[in-house]
């Protein structure tokens, strides 16, 4: 049988584009050209992948999909969806929406390579290194024969030891184990080994048992202690192939969810203009600085630092200007900083930086500095100043009263004239 693709697109030439490249890889393709069509159609096999745009002539991808959900059983899909934006922004949005993926429509290449590798799988080439454990050495040769067939990259060892020692040194996509081995060790000690190895990733690697075993509470219990599949001896050529196939496949597509899922916390930690850290990050992490100079007995400062005027900037230059200028000050400010201190942008042209190691003195001192080093910046050949509080941390305080006090020195700086720093005088029980 062949695996289906259900794409949504309305532009016929890159609907015909995307159907031969899945039809080139031998998957046969619905295309409807709007989301209406495909949900009235009472077509509904099981799709191996659903490609849908974020944007549709009646619908966006997101609305589609959900529609699409409650009206069919969509089964193991891999729903992709494909964006003519950059995939960092919309990666966020269709997480939530329940897309695994995001591709860019541009990136032919990317989206071919990555079906190709994902199909390869599904169609029975196992690309990919098997680690085999299995004592009897007949049943080894018979076993090993089968995934050459397959071109398969398959290592056999005999006990716990040597599996021990191979799991260690190399990196495997899939390991199958016999149950019963050698002196009275068994499969749950290869699984217990892996699934408690230190490098979480080698620790995740699907795990098939194969056993003589029949009964049905022992089957259950090998699941339970963490394999991924189970088979029972003598297996059937085919389905040993299919289930290893599945559980490789499985492994790649959670790797590249995996990838998806570390640059999105990444996406939502920065500031998108400067690349510092953003809002949320800075009420997320400013209280663990503080908490932990508390631990340890040393200073911490806080500078609030606020542009002069700036919207002035953007009223006489533009806000393509106004936008460049923050991203050189956000770049004067990170080089101003040790790598153990924290930059973020707190609001539009308002920063905030936690100094470590820092008492007020200091922070009063390297806060002028960085109040010089903004003013002879002269991004886009324009003078560019700001206005800067600064405050240290009393043993009483918390993040919000340490930001309250550089914030209201702050308020002072503009209230006096602009362009210099003020510096919050609260340090009669500055223990710290
Ligand atoms: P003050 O000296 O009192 O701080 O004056 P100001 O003009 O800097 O302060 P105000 O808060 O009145 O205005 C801040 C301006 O910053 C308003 C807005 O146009 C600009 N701004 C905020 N975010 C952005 C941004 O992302 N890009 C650009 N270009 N401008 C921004
Ligand atoms: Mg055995
Ligand atoms: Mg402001
Ligand atoms: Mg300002």
């Amino acid at each position: 049988m062949k695996l289906k693709a259900l794409i949504i697109e309305s532009t016929r030439h890159y609907s015909s584009v995307l159907d031969k490249i899945l039809s080139d890889i031998g998957v046969e393709c619905d295309i409807y050209a709007s989301g209406e069509e495909a949900l009235r159609s009472d077509n509904k096999p099981e799709y191996a992948f659903i490609l849908v745009s974020r944007y549709l002539d009646d619908t966006t991808g997101e609305l589609f999909l959900h529609r699409f959900r409650e009206k069919y059983m969509m089964g193991d899909a891999l729903t992709i969806m494909l964006t003519s934006d950059e995939v960092s922004k919309v990666m966020m949005e269709a997480n939530n929406a329940g897309f695994k993926l995001v591709f860019n429509k541009k990136e032919l290449n990317s989206i071919q390579t990555f079906l190709t590798s994902v199909l390869n799988n599904r169609i029975l080439n196992l690309k990919g290194k098997i680690l085999f454990i299995e004592d009897q050495k007949s049943v080894a040769a018979a076993t090993v024969a089968i995934f050459k067939n397959y071109q398969a990259d398959i290592e056999h060892v005999v006990n716990l030891a040597e599996m021990k020692e191979k799991f260690s040194n190399n990196s495997y996509d899939l390991v199958i184990t016999d149950y019963y081995l050698e002196n009275e060790e068994t499969g749950d000690d290869i699984i217990q080994f892996v699934r408690d190895y230190d490098d979480f990733d080698k620790a995740l690697v699907p795990i098939l048992v194969v056993s003589g075993e029949v009964d049905q509470k022992k089957r259950t219990s090998f699941l339970r202690n963490g394999a991924n599949d189970f088979m029972i001896k003598p297996y059937d050529a085919d389905e040993l192939i299919v289930r290893s196939s599945n559980l490789i496949q499985n492994k790649r597509v959670f790797e590249q969810t995996k990838k998806q899922q570390k640059e999105l916390t990444r996406l939502a930690m920065t500031d998108q203009l400067t690349g510092l850290y953003n809002r949320h990050s800075l009420f997320d992490i400013g209280p663990k600085y503080l908490s932990n100079a508390i631990r340890h007995k040393f200073a911490v400062s806080l500078l609030v630092i606020d542009l002069d005027h700036f919207k002035n900037v953007n009223d006489t230059h533009g806000h393509g200007v106004g936008d460049h200028v923050l991203k050189s000050v956000g770049q004067v400010l990170n080089d101003s900083c040790r790598s153990e201190d924290l930059v973020a942008r707190y609001g539009g042209e308002e920063f905030v930086m936690i100094l470590t190691h820092c008492d007020l003195d200091f922070a009063a001192k390297k806060a002028e500095n960085i109040r010089l080093a903004i003013e002879k910046s002269k991004p886009n050949d324009l003078t560019i100043t700001a206005s800067i509080g600064a405050a240290a941390l009393n043993i009483s305080d918390s993040f919000e009263t340490l930001f309250e006090k550089a914030d209201k020195a702050v308020y002072e700086a503009k209230d006096t004239g602009r362009n210099k720093v003020v510096v919050h005088p609260d340090r009669f029980d500055n223990v710290i």
